[in-house]
């Protein structure tokens, strides 16, 4: 457009030949002599040209044969706005001046007046303005573009006025059209969530008075269909010269997929994956609230019911991992069915699972929930076209203000669960001090019983097995004694089940089997009558799970040179259930090499009948409960009876246990039962005292066993 480099291309429009020359003599008399003039009497010829044509500026007379006045203006500038336009009339008249102005006239000259100095101001003023009109026009519609393009919405509000603009998109993000938009703050500030309200006008209000650099705030809104999505409004104030913020315009950004995914991530930690139950820690959270209700108000009770299902472990092994998965799912969901709202289940992995009662009033209610949940159990489930019985061993801890962490009561929950597993597995027992107290024993032992054989704290006492027919001791059963440095002398009832779960029970069995053997190889040597004493010794399950348990049996007898025949190993009938491929092997093995394997404590496990057919055990022990309560003509004479026999038809030797009368002992002879133990001959005896037996009934040769530890 620069006058120097290319020639300025006038258009001009008029209708009068003679005003036409003057206007370019004028123009040869200015800035712009080398102007290049293309002239046009009428308007339409014009417009035609302005459409092809680039022009830089256009001179136009209102008075034209094809059109009149402000109509050819707007015909003009309807053809091409970019272009500036300068009137030139003989009309002196404020108002129609006014009029072509604001209908985009750059200037407006009355010809009379016209000099060739006026004329180029005019026409260098004209393009000057058109340009920056045109430049500000392009930038609007940039930014307007930017706007409509931009995911943001933007708003503009001028606080003098109070009228806010909402761009298309910030309408768009709320589904309003913008007839339902009214130009005023409600249009936003009423459609935030009522809970965010007070928190955005805060922020607002701040960011106002200047104490924060920006405004920023992330907020519920509902959208056209009343659903509410998550915004982030920001914005920033314009102050005046005072620093009074008299406008503040920004963004408004729907941040809904941000919101969900960190809801989800939230989630994701607070609640189990398989499945969807709050975990442990949302658990503890939970708790931990009501144990503050609690002690704040003591009315406010709750339980906390911990569940474990019992013998998970099998069907998963033997249905995989799936189905386990499954039942634990269908578990959580049966369990999720029937609590009432305010109380929660919770996975806190593994098959355990973990409810919380609220507003329990007592104990009972707490035991109903136990009583409901085996219900529950006792419904099948089909699992892998399988039916599935399950049952849950449940512990219930009730709420009192002497917790202080929530990970306390759950663990006496726990420990509830734990003692009523152990007791009687598909039960429920609630937890008392006692409980707590035991346990802490409980750990303060394990610990003491793994030194104990290091500090010589364990004893081998032997019980002698006696021949029925002949009355004479054949052999003993070595039996484990604990000489604890501050408990005093401890049974093996109170601290086998310790060591067979803390796995301290190998070292001991190894220990008292090797020191059974060695005492029992050192009486056969004393003495030819005593060379075909043997010595049983019990083996816990566990052990069968060693795939050396053979070798190593085999390599004591060796060391010690006890013939593997004078060995029995006393098995409870339990033991196949767990290991069976892996026990069968062990078991064969020992057998092959004539170590002898005896059927402890028979009768008292589940279906016993059926174990007798999965291994040829060489003797069946009678468990004393049946002996103890065999009287002339009672049932359990009947039953004892009919085990005697049972052991004969199948071609085993049978020991009674738990003898303690003489009547009992009778009563074994009559059946034909050949050997016995219990009281009623001897109690477990150090083994000074057990030598001290053998001597004398070899220097009484003929009398009866009962005339020697009873004279
Ligand atoms: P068990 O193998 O059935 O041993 C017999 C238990 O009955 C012994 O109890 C014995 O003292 C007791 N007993 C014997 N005669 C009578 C009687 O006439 N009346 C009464 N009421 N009881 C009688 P003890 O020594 O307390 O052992 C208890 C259980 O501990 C044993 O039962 C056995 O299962 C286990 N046990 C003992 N020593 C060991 C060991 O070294 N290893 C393993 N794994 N278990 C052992
Ligand atoms: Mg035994
Ligand atoms: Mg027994």
């Amino acid at each position: 457009m620069s006058s120097q480099s290319t020639p300025l291309r006038i258009l001009m429009i008029e209708d009068d030949r003679i005003e036409a020359e003057l206007i370019r003599r004028q123009l040869a008399q200015s800035a712009y002599t080398a102007a290049e003039i293309e002239h046009h009497q009428r308007i339409a010829r014009a417009l035609e040209r302005l459409r092809e044509e680039r022009y830089d500026i256009v001179l136009l007379d209102l008075n034209l044969p094809d059109g009149h006045g402000v109509s050819n203006l707007t015909r003009l500038v309807g053809a091409c706005d970019t272009v500036p336009v300068i009137i030139l009339t003989n009309v002196e008249d404020e108002r129609t001046a006014t009029d072509l102005v604001r209908e985009g006239a750059q200037d407006y000259l009355i010809k009379r007046h016209i000099t060739a100095d006026l004329l180029a101001r005019a026409i260098r003023y004209a393009m000057a303005r058109k340009g920056a009109e045109v430049r500000l026009r392009e930038s609007e519609k940039r930014f307007a573009l930017a706007v409509a393009g931009a995911r943001d919405g933007i708003w503009d509000w001028d606080l003098e006025t109070d009228v806010v603009y909402y761009s298309p998109r910030w309408l768009d993000l709320l589904g309003l059209t913008p007839e339902q938009a009214l130009p005023g703050p409600a249009t936003w500030l009423d459609r935030i969530e009522s809970d965010d309200q007070t928190g955005l006008r805060k922020a607002l209000q701040a960011h106002l008075d200047g104490e924060t650099p920006h405004f920023e705030y992330e907020c519920r809104m509902s959208n056209a269909a009343g659903e509410l999505i998550w915004v982030l409004a920001r914005g920033l104030a314009v102050r005046d010269e005072h620093g009074r913020a008299v406008r503040i315009a920004g963004s408004l950004s729907d941040i809904s997929d941000r919101k969900s995914t960190e809801a989800m991530l939230v989630h994701e930690a607070l609640h189990d994956a398989l499945t969807g139950l709050p975990n442990r820690n949302l658990f503890l959270d939970r708790l931990d609230l009501a144990m503050r209700q609690h002690r704040r108000d003591r009315k406010r009770k709750f339980a906390v019911l911990f569940l474990d299902l019992d013998r998970f472990k099998a069907i998963n092994d033997s249905l995989g991992h799936a189905a386990g998965d499954e039942l634990l799912i269908e578990f959580g969901r049966r369990l999720g069915m029937f609590l009432r709202p305010g109380d929660s289940v919770a996975r806190l992995g593994g098959d355990e699972f973990a409810i919380l009662l609220n507003d329990v009033t007592n104990l009972s209610e707490a035991t109903r929930v136990a009583e409901r949940v085996h219900e529950l159990l006792s419904q099948k489930f089909v699992i892998a076209d399988k039916e599935i019985f399950a049952t849950a061993s449940i512990g219930i801890a009730l709420s009192d203000v002497k917790y202080e962490r929530s990970g306390d009561l759950l663990r006496d929950a726990d420990l509830a669960m734990y003692r009523t597993k152990r007791r009687r597995a598909g039960s429920y027992a609630v937890f008392d001090s006692f409980m707590h107290e035991t346990a802490l024993q409980r750990l303060e032992l394990e610990t003491d019983l793994r030194s104990a054989i290091s500090r010589g704290e364990l004893a081998v006492y032997y019980q002698p097995i006696v021949s029925l027919e002949h009355m004479r001791v054949v052999g003993f059963e070595a039996l484990m004694r604990w000489f604890h440095p501050v408990r005093g002398l401890i049974g093996p009832d109170d601290f086998i089940p310790l060591a067979e779960e803390s796995g301290t029970i190998g070292a001991l069995t190894w220990w008292i089997m090797r020191e059974a053997c060695r005492q029992t190889r050192a009486w056969q040597q004393s003495d030819p009558a005593f060379g075909d004493l043997s010595i049983s010794v019990n083996v816990s399950t566990r052990l069968f799970s060693d795939p050396d348990f053979a070798q190593r049996t085999v390599r004591v007898l060796e060391e010690v040179q006890l013939p593997a025949s004078a060995l029995h190993l006393e098995i409870t009938e339990n033991a196949l259930l767990e290991h069976e491929a892996e026990t069968l092997r062990e078991l064969s093995a020992l057998q092959k090499v004539g170590v002898k394997l005896h059927l402890d404590d028979f009768g008292t496990g589940y279906s016993s009948l059926s174990y007798l057919n999965l291994f040829a055990y060489d003797t069946l022990k009678i468990d004393r409960s049946f002996v103890s309560a065999a009287r002339d003509g009672s049932r359990d004479r009947r039953i004892v009876d009919a085990l005697v026999n049972l052991g004969r038809v199948l071609d085993m030797n049978v020991i009674a246990e738990g003898v303690e009368t003489q009547e009992q002992a009778q009563n074994l002879r009559e059946l034909k039962c050949c050997m016995a133990q219990g009281f009623w001959f001897s109690k477990p005896l150090p083994a000074e005292s057990a030598e001290a037996l053998l001597a004398r009934e070899r220097s009484l040769a003929s009398s009866s066993i009962r005339n020697l530890t009873h004279n």
